[in-house]
């Protein structure tokens, strides 16, 4: 007698993920595994790209086929609500991002709109009818990828930018965003009720090595680090590489690279001493970037992070105090000009220390840890949203790369968790 195959049903979230990695990947490769990545294939998910409206209309799709009213924003979030017996309570909203790095990985941003679209699915399946509303929202433009600016979704809902200063925004090609949405047939007419929403709640990868280290698949997280980033101009005197002495130089870039060492020197000094600040000189501009031409001038920038305001803004006082001490030491001009400040930010305690109940009635082990990427939690949570964040882990700690990868296991637990507390939350009065 034959043996029937057992028929092997791949779990619809962890299909889901594959086939959006596979959307955004320009090979148009299939990843199950890490061992599957070359490092060649990393995924171009920018707003306003074909990718991701092809991404958008797969997720739209199953959204509607989970029985979720979807609407889209001015601003092109989309929303998908399961609805509840009483829509007059406040909402729970779940989500995260779509959009992509240039190169990026399958993960960042889209582990949290799969894996929510799947705990509503459960609860939806498994639990019936709550008593509030629960959206789940995929929020526009939190890279900052086609435009210089992050987390612009999330700040139009929660006011931080209203959405017609989002829409007049310039792409980096020269095209307004809202040009680009429209092409992309990404934008309708909902405005959200701000005073609607009840909580805030969204899934990530950590971005850092913690979990990975530890073994462990979940991390609740305690409060978002603050981030300030600066523009930095040095001026100096551009000549022949060949004739001028080198006692006769203003060369620019060794004023830039003293800079620097000083910089990264005194910030390790601090993490000896306990702090968890880091500081980044991330992007650097020579002219004329010429052969046998001394530099004449540098831009660069850098990025600062740290869990306490007055950390960052001494940060600040040092990279001032600093470019006068080069300015007059190698003979140049500096200056420089704050880029991007958002403060630190502490999430919800009560949502906190549900999660962590969670966790230890399902029998997972977790940490309690801070964020050190900026996410659109930031926003909800400093318009005194209550917000929470669930990290699962970032194999080697590494994101933003074609090597970005979570376990599905992880993934699974992240589900878990997620599925527990947006039910708990939705059935409160
Ligand atoms: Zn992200």
């Amino acid at each position: 007698m034959r043996i029937p195959k057992k028929r092997w049903v791949m779990k619809r979230w962890k299909s889901e993920l594959i086939e959006l990695g596979r959307i955004g990947r320009r090979n148009g490769k299939a990843v199950m595994n890490f061992s599957d990545i070359t490092g060649e294939d990393g995924i171009y998910r920018i707003e306003g790209s074909p990718e991701m409206q092809r991404s958008s209309t797969f997720l739209i799709r199953r959204m509607m086929d989970a029985d979720l009213n979807v609407s889209v924003d001015k601003v092109g979030n989309i929303f998908g609500t399961l609805r509840g017996s009483d829509p007059n309570l406040p909402v729970v909203l779940c989500g995260s991002h779509l959009d992509s790095v240039s190169n990026g990985g399958m993960f960042d941003g889209v582990a949290g709109v799969v894996c929510s679209l799947e705990a509503l699915r459960r609860i939806r399946e498994q639990q019936g009818l709550l008593k509030r509303n629960l959206t789940l929202c995929i929020l526009m433009g939190e890279e900052g990828s086609a435009v210089d600016e992050a987390c612009l979704g999330s700040r139009a809902i929660c006011g931080l930018k209203s959405y017609e200063d989002v829409l007049r925004l310039q792409s980096y090609a020269g095209t307004s965003l809202q040009d680009l949405l429209i092409a992309t047939g990404k934008t309708g007419d909902m405005v959200i009720d701000r005073s609607s929403l009840g909580s805030f709640v969204e899934l990530h990868i950590e971005q850092g090595t913690v979990l990975a280290r530890r073994d462990l698949s979940i991390g609740v997280v305690e409060g978002i680090v603050g981030i300030r980033t600066y523009r930095v101009t040095v001026e100096g005197e551009g000549n022949h590489a060949g004739s001028t002495p080198m006692n006769c130089r203003r060369d620019a870039f060794v004023a830039v690279s003293a800079f620097t060492i000083l910089l990264s020197t005194w910030i390790r000094d601090r993490v000896e001493a306990g702090s968890t600040a880091v500081c980044t000189v991330d992007t650097v501009n020579i002219m004329p970037n010429s052969p046998s031409v001394i530099p004449s001038s540098v831009v660069f920038t850098i990025d600062s992070r740290s869990v306490d305001q007055q950390e960052l803004l001494e940060i600040g006082n040092f990279i001032g105090e600093q470019l006068e001490n080069i300015a007059t030491s190698y003979d140049v001009q500096t200056s420089f000009e704050v880029l991007m400040d958002f403060p630190p930010v502490k999430l919800d305690e009560g949502l906190q220390r549900h999660l962590e109940h969670i966790c230890g009635d399902i029998g997972l082990d977790h940490v309690v840890i801070p964020s050190g990427a900026i996410h659109d939690t930031m926003s909800f949570a400093s318009v005194g949203i209550p917000s929470a964040m669930v990290f699962v882990p970032s194999k080697g700690g590494i994101s933003h790369s074609p090597f970005e990868w979570t376990d599905w296991s992880a993934l699974e637990d992240g589900i878990s968790v997620l599925t527990r507390f947006l039910l708990e939350i939705g059935n409160r009065q």
